[in-house]
């Protein structure tokens, strides 16, 4: 399944977990942010792992 696009619900803490798993895809300041200009096929098992991983399971795609 492709993923189209990726956001990050309300709630995020800015651990930064997802920006060490998948650097090209996130971008966390005072919260994370999601890169624009990314193809996320290429980065689906960073993505997926991110979306795993997120203490409090803020990031969404389809
Ligand atoms: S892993 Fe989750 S809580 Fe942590 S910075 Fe990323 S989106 Fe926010």
């Amino acid at each position: 399944m492709a993923i189209k696009s990726v956001w990050i619900e309300e709630d995020c803490i800015a651990c930064g977990t997802c920006e060490g798993i998948c650097p090209e895809v996130f971008h966390v300041t005072d919260r994370s942010h999601v890169n624009e200009g990314v193809d996320f096929n290429d980065y689906e098992e960073g993505i997926k792992e991110a979306a795993e991983s997120c203490p409090v399971s803020v990031i969404k795609y389809d």
